[in-house]
């Protein structure tokens, strides 16, 4: 069965965090290694972000995956902008190899009526200037599959399949993709049907291919097919529903990916509930 987890919040202290995740049935998890609405991070602690990987180990929670700053827009045509944003991303690989995570997810970016293929040029030169760092740190940068709202880039696989083309030959080995199952239906897949599902996964597997997916966010969509809207719903109780759900996540080009819940949390149990939601497709 695929590793399945959630969003885990490290606010609390990070020895908390592990065992809550770890008590909750978590075997992988997502994290932030910062406030991901601001620029600045704090220095790294080397003893504390040891005690944290060992911690994840000591626990059998892994792969872990960094989620990127909510502020970086590597397709800005605002040059002090994309500047901030490229060092941000190399900053944000350095905390991640250091809390632990093999994976970066990364939201590919807004082009501001740019036109998309020039922001997808800005996306391309930005991560191919900080190969070094993606070498070094051995993280892999995960491009998140949108809903398509304003000036996303990434609404069409076949879009991101044309921005991996774009980076270097020598850093393909270092670029996935991260599936949101909201988002993908948002932006006009429709995965609420075993039929509708094969036709997704063709999709899929004539763009960028089902082995380029390292991560699964697994959410239920509050609006509708094509509706463009990022709004993530708990399971079952969305617009794709718990059929759709499970015909997609336990296809056999998926099944074994990691997933990883971002439903909402107004209480901890609700993350809790969702994950048992998600084990039973499997059971
Ligand atoms: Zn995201
Ligand atoms: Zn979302």
């Amino acid at each position: 069965m695929a590793r399945t987890g959630f969003h885990l919040s490290m606010g609390g202290g990070q020895e908390k965090a592990v065992c809550y995740a770890s008590d909750a049935g978590c075997s992988t998890v997502q994290i932030f290694t910062h406030s991901p609405r601001s620029f600045s991070f704090s220095p790294l602690d080397v003893e504390k972000t040891r005690k944290l990987v060992s911690m994840w180990k000591e626990h059998s929670i892994g792969p872990i995956y960094s989620h990127c700053n909510y502020l970086i827009n590597l397709a800005s045509p605002d040059s002090k902008q994309f500047y901030g944003s490229v060092a941000t991303v190399k900053k944000e690989l350095e905390y991640a190899r250091a809390f632990g995570c093999d994976y970066f997810v990364l939201h590919v970016g807004k082009h501001k009526d740019s036109g998309a293929q020039a922001g997808m040029e800005r996306i391309a030169k930005g991560i191919n200037s900080i190969k070094d760092t993606i070498k070094a740190t051995k993280v892999m940068i995960l491009l998140e599959t949108v809903a398509g709202q304003g000036t996303e880039i990434g609404q069409k696989f076949e879009e991101l399949g044309a921005l991996i083309e774009m980076f270097d030959k020598d850093i393909q080995e270092y670029i996935g993709i991260c599936l949101d199952t909201c988002h993908i239906f948002a932006a006009g897949y429709d995965i609420r049907t075993k039929e509708s599902v094969e036709k997704v996964i063709g999709n899929i597997e004539s763009t960028f291919g089902t082995k380029r997916i390292r991560l699964i966010h697994v959410n239920d969509s509050k609006g509708d097919l094509g509706d463009n809207l990022d709004r993530h719903e708990h399971l079952g109780k969305g617009k794709i529903g718990l059929a759709g759900l499970k015909a997609f996540l336990t296809h056999p080009k998926i099944k074994d990916i990691p997933m990883v819940l971002e439903t909402p949390v107004d209480e901890d149990i609700d993350q809790v509930k969702d994950l048992k939601v998600l084990n039973g497709f499997f059971a």
